[in-house]
């Protein structure tokens, strides 16, 4: 399970994470919501110390690190419970769709190389890409690139994996084979933090929903609740927006 309990961060004088709280157990799938600079990127960028927040405590699949007290040693093992899938994609441009996905089984893991391949053509065949093994990013269309990461975030086998606007970089057309890549993969019970803009989706795939504005929570709960009923004025007149 993941626990959070007051996250804080700031840059500068700009208070971005307020004392953030919140868990996700097992297998669940938990969509944060809210307005540009709210403060959703920097919150999932703390969970693996891609930041680091000033204080609170993160606890990741048995990894329990506070911030203000953590050791080099701690923020190693807290990174191995989680990959991240970005906006960009962020492949390896110069390796295939495949080595994309087999690289952190070879150089992390120290797997054969060829075990590697064979659990990395498992994971592109999971997300529909098992023809393009030997495609470099390039030739990949932005939805086949997106693909290729959710494979490479799945490989190290995570405590979770966190989704940063997974989608919001593509063209319409290619938005929802990733979604029903990744819901494909909530179903198969992996635990998820995903930053979305794609309110259906999120009714769809998620067990848990978390609005943040300025830096704090608030409203959290189950969607029917929080999307289709919501009780604080700033979350109605952000959904508002998006009808
Ligand atoms: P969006 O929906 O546009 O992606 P967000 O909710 O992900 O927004 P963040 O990227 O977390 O928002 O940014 C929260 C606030 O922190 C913003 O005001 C942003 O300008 C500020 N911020 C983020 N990163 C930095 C940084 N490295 N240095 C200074 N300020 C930053
Ligand atoms: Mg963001």
């Amino acid at each position: 399970m993941i626990k959070v309990t007051n996250l804080k961060k700031r840059f500068g004088d700009l208070v971005v994470l307020n004392g953030i709280d919140f868990e996700v157990k097992d297998g669940e799938v938990l969509s944060i919501i809210g307005p540009s600079g709210s403060g959703k990127s920097t919150l999932i960028r703390c969970l693996n110390f891609l930041e680091r927040p000033e204080a609170g405590v993160i606890e990741i699949g048995g990894v329990r690190v506070d911030a203000e007290k953590c050791t080099n040693k701690e923020i190693r093992q807290l990174r191995l419970q989680t990959a991240m899938v970005f906006q960009n994609y962020n492949l390896f441009k110069n390796k295939t769709a495949l080595q994309n996905v087999t690289e952190s089984l070879i150089v992390v893991k120290k797997m054969p190389k060829k075990q590697a391949e064979e659990l990395g053509m498992e994971l592109l065949r999971q997300v529909g890409l098992e023809d393009k093994r030997d495609n470099y990013p390039a030739t990949l269309s932005g939805g086949q690139q997106q693909r290729v990461s959710i494979a490479r975030a799945l490989a190290l086998r995570p405590h979770a994996i966190l989704l940063d606007e997974p989608t919001s970089s593509l063209d319409p057309e290619l938005v929802s084979e990733v979604l029903q890549t990744i819901k494909k993969i909530a179903e198969m019970d992996t635990t998820m933090i995903i930053v979305t803009h794609e309110m259906d989706f999120a009714r769809d795939v998620s067990d848990h929903v978390i609005f943040m504005a300025d830096g704090n929570i608030v409203e959290q709960g189950p969607p029917a609740e929080l999307l289709d009923n919501p009780r604080k004025e700033r979350t109605k007149q952000f959904l508002r927006t998006f009808h």
